[in-house]
């Protein structure tokens, strides 16, 4: 048997992360098996789907390394209305569902405080169809139905506890659980891995199955994704569509190798480890049913990691999107004609270190492109404290002098400016720093001179000290 898995999204918002880590264990799961990775977008909630969702899902998992091309579909759940008709036909003329027009104010009005969902009034009652008349499923009285998952063994839920449940709306249209169910059919899916919150819908799905004379899948319920309050993340409250991360500047390399850290771990006491083992030694079976945290500031040292670890040439050009902008990314402050790309080299190699994503090159690097400075005024009034302007015509001076314009000089001028007031070199850097960057914070400050040369240096410098008049 050949196994064939499934990803199912529907394309109602930004792609969810955990979304992206169901689809990345889909994946291994199926190269692993020898098996076959089927893209199905569930796009019948018309209302909610919007085309820009499926391409926005389509290019975040091309990114994440599951390309377009390489797995089969993407199929549209859409398509496949007749077979979602016919399944439910099926089973009502196999007696296996029924039709009903109880409202839900009928049902409250006859079991009162007893109300427990759908009583079954209309179970033998052999009402036909008609508009207003939802179909049910006339679910086994007795016996259980027991779950094979692969994460949490074999949950049990006794049939009589699962009501009635409706397969097909009042206007013939078939609901979710139905369809889902007859396009794994249809699909040949033989594992069903998808996220915790679908269990419940699991031993009625598996009826389904059952009642339309298939052997069900294996499940794999995979576990929630919880915010640091332990809450489900939430994209209303929590920064969960992968495309942000992307656009923050977050490698997919880091990003999906920390996407299989939820609820699992590599062998031995390591957590960053390649694409190839993570592929060879992710075990379905080895995943913690429990919430998995999804820690923002971890995945962020992570990235931070990850970025530290690329050969400086790969650095730098995964720094290009946010040096130019695309259609997602913003671009820089500076103009296209203004970068310098020698400029940025040389710089690149201190730049690699600091980050922890992409993004936050831009603010380290500005200072070389753009003609002024942008100054933070916040970083202004800290650094330019009583003695700035004393010190600053001390540095003008001393660097004007300088023979050589190289970090190692220029350290060596400024701590003797510095010396001569009893300051520190910190203290002696923090007015000159403003001055050239605009910011207390950034690259390291004599390799950041060295680079902006000699003469726009001093015209920062002179035009900081002037604004101090
Ligand atoms: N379309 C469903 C969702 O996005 C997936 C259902 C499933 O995986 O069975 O939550």
């Amino acid at each position: 048997m050949t196994v064939r898995v499934r990803f199912a999204p529907s394309p109602t918002g930004m792609f969810h992360v955990g979304g992206a880590r169901s689809a990345l264990q889909n994946w291994i799961y199926a190269k692993q098996q020898g098996g076959v990775f089927v893209l199905r977008i569930e796009d019948t909630d018309a209302a909610r789907n919007k085309p820009e969702w499926t391409e926005g899902i389509l290019s975040a998992l091309d990114w994440i390394g599951i390309a377009r091309g390489s797995y089969e579909g993407p199929y549209f759940q859409s398509s496949y209305a007749g077979e979602h008709r016919a399944a439910a036909q099926r089973l009502h003329e196999g007696g296996r569902a029924y039709y009903c027009d109880c409202t839900r104010e009928d049902v409250q009005a006859r079991t009162g405080s007893q109300y427990q969902g759908y009583d079954g009034y209309h179970r033998d009652k052999g009402l036909g169809p008609g508009e207003g008349r939802a179909l049910r499923f006339r679910t086994p009285d007795e016996g259980e139905t027991v779950v094979v998952d692969l994460i949490r063994g074999e949950p049990t839920f006794e049939n009589k506890l699962i009501e009635d449940f409706v397969i097909a709306r009042g206007d013939g249209s078939p609901v979710f659980l139905l369809a889902n169910v007859v396009d794994d059919m249809t699909m040949g899916i033989t594992h069903v891995i998808r996220a915790e919150e679908h269990l419940p819908n699991t031993p009625k799905q598996q009826l389904l199955w059952d009642a339309l004379g298939v052997k069900p899948p294996v499940w794999a319920h995979v576990p929630v994704v919880v915010n640091e309050k332990r809450q489900k993340l939430s994209k209303r409250r929590d920064k969960v569509a992968l495309e942000a991360y992307r656009d923050e500047g977050y490698l997919a390399e880091a990003m999906r190798n920390y996407l299989m850290l939820l609820g699992w771990a590599p062998s031995g006491d390591r957590e960053i480890v390649p694409w190839s083992v993570i592929e060879e030694e992710f075990r379905l079976a080895e995943v913690n049913p429990s919430p998995a945290f999804f820690d923002e500031k971890k995945l962020r040292a992570f990235n931070g990691d990850y970025i530290r670890a690329l050969p400086v040439e790969e650095f730098i050009a995964s720094c290009q999107p946010w040096l130019t902008g695309t259609d997602t990314i913003a671009p820089p402050p500076w103009q296209p004609a203004e970068f310098d790309s020698a400029a940025f080299a040389a710089v690149a190699p201190l730049a690699q270190t600091r980050i922890a994503v992409l993004s936050e090159i831009v603010p380290n690097v500005d200072f070389l492109f753009l003609a002024d400075p942008l100054i933070d005024e916040g970083a202004w009034a800290k650094a330019m404290k009583e003695g700035a302007a004393d010190l600053l015509d001390a540095a003008i001076a001393a660097f004007e002098a300088l023979e050589s314009w190289d970090a190692e000089s220029l350290k060596s001028t400024l701590e003797a400016v510095g010396a001569e007031r009893g300051l520190k070199l910190g203290k002696a850097q923090a007015p000159v720093r403003v001055a050239v960057t605009g910011r207390t914070v950034g690259l390291p400050l004599f390799e950041s001179l060295e680079v902006l040369g000699r003469d726009r240096t001093l015209t920062r410098l002179r035009a900081a000290r002037v604004r101090l008049f």
